[in-house]
């Protein structure tokens, strides 16, 4: 397994997977999945429900385990070629820790506050004193324009409000990779805007992103590649507009029609 693919630019990519696979029993999830993500690209990740996205995406922050292949991420390489991870219990946490992961459902801690939900994981995992992590979380809750609700709860926010304070909690991890598993999909129609203009507001800081989705036009503006997945293969890949203008594979003709 030898991971070398290079961007056209000759520099390393941030993320790299080669020969991935998963099954659950006998139900083959992932086939043998490759892509190449260079430093401070956006992958929009489109595909019928069941391909596969999530596990995927889950994979990448370690979340689910793949069978076989090799995930790079910033240099982090993790072989499953063996069948199993081999890594002790710290590596994998650092693994993981590369990657900042937003759901569909925000899952936030409903018993917190805002900020003490953006603070939890630098004080209790990467040991932060509680002022600096105050401090961080204060300036993230500015950047998604919660700076006003730091002491609510949950559930007194909008679904909108909420995904944006997920947002910051990943980012409060320092992660180089942001991975947002269909994050508008549970919102309102009139949520949405709010949270998309955030994911837009980090792709032109320079993150590095998988988004899945299913804001075509989103994916079209702000992705540089997309990627359409099938039953368990990258069927597709391309530049954002190709694929979503003209896409040339007749599988991502037929999905893409849905949306029209
Ligand atoms: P997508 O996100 O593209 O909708 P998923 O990755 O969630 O697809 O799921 C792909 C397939 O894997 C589906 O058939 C799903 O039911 C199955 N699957 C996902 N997670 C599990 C699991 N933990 N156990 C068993 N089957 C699963
Ligand atoms: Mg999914």
């Amino acid at each position: 397994m030898t991971g070398k693919a290079q961007t056209a630019n000759g520099a390393d990519p941030m993320i790299e997977v080669v020969g991935l696979k998963k099954s659950f029993g006998a139900l083959h999830v992932l086939k043998d999945i490759n892509l190449s993500v260079p430093r401070g690209h956006v992958v929009a990740m489109i595909g019928p429900s069941g391909s596969g996205k999530s596990t995927l995406l889950r994979s990448l922050n370690l979340l689910s385990l793949p069978d076989a292949g090799c995930i790079t991420i910033g240099g982090h390489r993790m072989d499953f070629s063996m069948g199993r991870v081999s890594m002790r219990d710290r590596d994998l946490a650092a693994f993981r820790a590369g990657t900042g992961m937003v759901f569909q459902n925000f899952n936030l801690f409903p018993h917190m506050s805002v900020i003490d939900n953006v603070m939890i994981g630098p004080v209790s995992v990467l040991k932060q004193d509680k002022a600096t992590a105050r401090a961080q979380a204060t300036e993230l809750l500015a950047k998604v324009g919660l700076a006003a609700r730091a002491d609510a709860r949950p559930e007194q926010l909008s679904g909108g409000q909420k995904q944006r304070v997920a947002i910051a909690r990943a980012l409060a991890m320092k992660p180089e990779v942001m991975l947002f598993d269909e994050a508008t999909s549970a919102l309102d129609p009139a949520l949405v805007g709010e949270v998309l203009a955030v994911i837009r507001q980090l792709a032109e800081q320079g993150m590095t992103m998988i988004l899945v989705t299913h804001e075509m036009a989103f994916a079209r503006d702000v992705a540089d590649t997309v990627i359409f997945m099938q039953d368990g293969f990258v069927v597709e890949t391309g530049d954002a507009r190709q694929v979503i203008n003209e896409p040339r594979e007749a599988a991502t003709r037929d999905f893409l029609s849905h949306f029209h």
